[in-house]
């Protein structure tokens, strides 16, 4: 496929398509085929991309906090304005199906529209007169360079978790995506030199492990905020902070949903069958696990299998699909292997989305919904994330036993709890030990002004991303100290004073 389209970099407000020695194939998840090469840098392109990025930096994060925010003003007018075109490169190169594609780019837009109010944001406390004429405040400066590295699942969206928030507080930020779906962030890229974001601002550099490493290992980056699987979130946390880098590295999962016997099962079931089988599984906030309690197992499952059976599985781009493919052959394989696993293990295989086939599309990375009933703990069905359209339902006598099981899993991401008592609801948000928790609601995703994060293994590093949480992680804090004997005086001035 040689003469296929290569991705390349962004950097200095150029694309740079040459320089890559080694390429990496994008598929098309819906039919199989190679649709484009990327490029995977080196250690040369990192270096070119903070070389360019510490050069804007200077200038950039000297501009008042209102200035930088006019930028992502326009940038937010022009996503608007490309969001179809984001969502069909999304699902080109994803998978997903559009109307998803396009819910994940508004919620990056949403990021967007927090970071706008910066100025605000970046407000600090001020203590008047301390003692003998001193006063005492706190500044919240840049870092300087940061940069992110970024999963297959959210091309657009976690992205925009970061960068956002990371110019807004005066920062460079350089971006490394998933060389899976490359192409978002070179849009990405160009909207944000098109708003009027000065050259060496923002960076993409494409690529591998190299590429990571070389973002890792080099002095001049301050932070680097990681989203992605465990394992390469523990290391890149490792890597980070023994050479004194602020990290935030955001992890795999393994999300339960406890339906209790007083929840509305018509209302469990759709929420089950959206949050275990939409985007084929590939969030990290998708449901895998039903923790049904006392006897509702088979009156769920009954609900279950008519929604299963209706569900349109195709081409993200045709109109009517409700689920896609998964991103590549390969992980198509490790899910299918999972199921094996399963079945192997003694779990009670009901739905078996093995070999699924979409007419016209033979070649596609297609697994159908898989529905398991009598997971145990030990299973590694149960244990694993999956990362694929396979729900469990693992049969407990009680609540108690429900929040313990869940308690007990190494991941911390994202839970829920359908019940129709306030006296569980309110006891299973206070003692599950889980970052972001739904009471009747299956994927509960902060708005943009609180913040995202998990606990235990689904989080290394102390800041959650975006919100508050972002702000601060991609701020210095400060303490100021001043005492003026005397006041100088500057003259008068008589026009309107603006901000400068
Ligand atoms: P991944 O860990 O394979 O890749 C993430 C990033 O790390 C990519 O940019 C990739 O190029 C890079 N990378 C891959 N292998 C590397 C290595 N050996 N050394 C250094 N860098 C490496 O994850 P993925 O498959 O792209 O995404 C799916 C995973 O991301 C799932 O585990 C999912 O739960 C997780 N995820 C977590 C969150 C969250 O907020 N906690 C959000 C989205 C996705």
């Amino acid at each position: 496929m040689s003469n296929a389209q290569v991705i390349g970099h962004y950097i200095n407000g150029q694309v740079q398509d040459s320089g890559s020695e080694r390429f990496s194939n994008v598929f098309n998840p819906a039919t199989g085929e190679v649709q484009a090469r990327v490029g995977l840098a080196s250690q040369k392109t990192v270096d070119e991309a903070v070389a360019s990025a510490l050069k804007a930096f200077p200038a950039w994060s000297e501009q008042s906090s209102l200035r930088r925010s006019r930028v992502l003003f326009k940038f937010k007018e022009l996503l608007d304005q490309h969001h179809d075109e984001l969502a069909e490169i999304i699902s080109r190169e994803h998978g997903k199906v559009f109307s998803d594609a396009k819910g994940e780019v508004t919620r990056g837009i949403e990021i967007v529209e927090y970071a706008c109010g910066a100025p605000n944001l970046l407000k600090t406390d001020f203590s008047d007169n301390i003692g003998g004429g001193i006063d005492n405040w706190n500044l919240r400066q840049p870092l300087g360079v940061c940069a992110g590295i970024t999963p297959f699942n959210f091309p657009v969206m976690v992205p925009l978790w970061m960068i956002p928030l990371a110019l807004a507080t005066g920062n460079c930020f350089i971006l490394k995506p998933s060389e899976r779906d490359p192409s978002a962030s070179l849009l990405m890229a160009r909207l944000l030199t098109q708003a009027g974001l000065p050259d060496g601002v923002f960076n993409v550099v494409q690529g591998d492990k190299s590429a990571v490493d070389g973002l890792l290992q080099h002095p001049d980056i301050e932070a680097i905020s990681f989203v992605g699987s465990t394992p390469i979130a523990e290391y890149i946390h490792q890597q980070a902070t023994q050479r004194g880098k602020r990290v935030q590295a955001l992890g795999g999962a393994k999300n339960h949903m406890i339906v209790m016997p007083d929840a509305d099962l018509d209302q469990a079931a759709d929420a089950l069958i959206g949050a275990a089988y939409g985007s084929a599984g590939e969030r990290c906030m998708a449901i895998s696990i039903a923790v049904v309690v006392g006897d509702v197992g088979d009156k769920l499952i009954d609900k279950l299998l008519p929604r299963i059976d209706q569900l349109k599985v195709g081409n993200g781009m045709q109109k009517d699909s409700e689920m896609g493919p998964l991103v590549t052959a390969e992980h198509k394989a490790k899910v299918e292997g999972f199921i094996d696993q399963g079945v192997a293990q003694g779990a009670k295989l009901i739905v078996d989305g093995r070999g699924f086939k979409v007419p016209g599309a033979e070649g596609g990375f297609f697994v159908g919904a898989t529905l398991f009933d009598n997971v145990t703990t030990e299973m590694s069905i149960y244990q694993q994330e999956i990362f694929g359209p396979v729900l469990g339902i693992v049969r407990v006598a009680d609540f108690a036993s429900a929040v313990a099981l869940i308690n007990a899993h190494e991941f911390g991401n994202g839970v829920s709890c359908f019940t129709s008592d306030g006296g569980i609801a309110r006891a299973f948000a206070r003692t599950i030990k889980v970052g972001m928790v739904g009471i009747n609601v299956p994927i509960p995703v902060p708005m943009a002004w609180h913040s995202f994060g998990g606990w235990k293994r689904s989080l290394f590093g102390d800041h959650h991303a975006y919100g508050e949480e972002g702000i601060r992680f991609y701020s210095r804090y400060k303490s100021v100290m001043q005492r003026w004997p005397d006041s100088i005086a500057k003259g008068p001035e008589f026009s309107m004073p603006t901000a400068k």
